[in-house]
């Protein structure tokens, strides 16, 4: 199997993994993943639970379809993310944006820190996001969208869209991911724990994590 077949394959059952377990919903929610000649993206409309491989998007670094079915209309998210991840030396290898509830809930409240929206609840959350600023909101197609990603996305692999929902780069599209999916699960316990007082790890807690290799 050649090395595009492979990462359409990967696409299509990460996509129905995430589909079948209520990641995302409807036909909400789309994947990108970088190749040497281009990029695959989820096709407009397609629903993350039932892909065919042979007909993802495949385009070109200008945003062109190359082949494939029409791409997702948020394509626009993931090159932003692609160009903007590559122009800090921190190549971007696949993209993964969905409108999961709970980091959609968070997205929505009204006294989160813009800059930083989550607090330091695990070690797995500081190691695979770090620090996640709320991009502000604008409607989905909007170029501006494009240009507000970009803003954030030289320093952060990770963005949350103000009412809508996460968009997290990887090195792959394991990382990117395993990211998302840490991103959701803490956007969970940050909801559960809404009216308690925190104990959140400290800054040298912190410090000690980010020393360490990325998992
Ligand atoms: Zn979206």
């Amino acid at each position: 199997m050649s090395a595009e077949a492979k990462i359409r394959d990967e696409i299509c059952r990460t996509a129905k993994s995430m589909f079948d377990r209520g990641l995302t919903h409807g036909s909400t929610g789309n994947l990108s993943a970088r190749l040497e000649d281009g990029w695959l993206l989820t096709p407009t409309g397609s629903t993350l639970g039932s892909l065919d491989p042979s007909r993802l998007s495949k385009l070109d670094w200008n945003g062109r379809l190359v082949s494939g079915d029409p791409p997702s209309k948020e394509n626009f998210l993931h090159l932003a993310m692609y160009e903007e991840r590559a122009k800090a030396n921190a190549v971007a290898g696949a993209v993964v944006h969905l409108h999961s509830t709970h980091s959609v809930a968070v997205s929505v409240l009204e006294d989160i820190d813009a800059e930083d929206v989550l607090p330091p609840i695990t070690a797995y959350y500081v190691m695979r996001i770090g620090s996640l600023p709320l991009v502000p909101y604008y409607a989905p197609g909007d170029l501006e969208l494009a240009n507000a990603v970009r803003r954030f996305a030289g320093r952060h692999h990770a963005v949350l869209l103000a009412n809508h929902g996460p968009v997290v780069a990887g090195a792959s599209l394991q990382s990117a991911a395993d990211a998302i999916e840490e991103l959701e699960e803490t956007a969970k316990l940050f909801l559960l724990l809404q009216g308690r007082r925190l104990r959140v790890l400290t800054g040298e807690q912190i410090r000690t994590l980010r020393a360490r290799p990325k998992p």
